[in-house]
């Protein structure tokens, strides 16, 4: 299996994992849109959400839903975009499913901008956005 997501959900793959338990994963994506984006997975691989069986759909938005507070409150602020790129049409490049949290403030550009306009980030920087958020979630 050559899904970099299941690599980082089996360990063999490095991310900076945010949260996991039976179903789901959580990690900072790799190219932020803007500090604290994390992706929620599914550990079971499917590409689309009409295919993943309801139990695993379940899970996922749980896992959403507990987080997003968390994740919001470690960024400082009240608001995120919550999306999934349902497929290769709708922009979806990781054929894994997944659910982007996005969280945004008013410092952050906005979700239509792109992230061209967000800066890279260090390792170090990574490092400690997650840190913040496991805080919060108490993972
Ligand atoms: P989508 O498939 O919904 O378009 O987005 C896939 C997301 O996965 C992108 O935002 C991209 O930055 C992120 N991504 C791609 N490869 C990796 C990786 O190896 N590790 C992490 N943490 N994120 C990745
Ligand atoms: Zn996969």
């Amino acid at each position: 299996m050559s899904c970099i997501f299941c690599q980082i959900i089996q360990g063999k793959s490095n991310a900076y994992k945010i949260y996991e338990d039976e179903l789901t994963i959580a990690f900072l994506d790799i190219n932020p849109i803007s500090n604290g984006h994390t992706l929620i997975v599914p550990k079971l691989h499917e590409t689309k959400l009409e295919n993943l069986p309801e139990e695993h759909s379940i899970a996922l938005f749980k896992t959403v839903r507990e987080l997003v507070g968390p994740i919001q409150k470690a960024m400082s602020t009240s608001s995120a975009n919550i999306g999934i790129n349902n497929g290769r049409e709708a922009g979806q490049i990781i054929p894994h499913i997944h659910v982007h949290i996005i969280p945004r403030d008013e410092n952050e550009p906005i979700w239509r901008s792109g992230r061209k306009n967000f800066s890279k980030k260090s390792k170090e920087s990574f490092e400690e956005i997650a840190l913040k958020i496991r805080k919060e979630i108490g993972f």
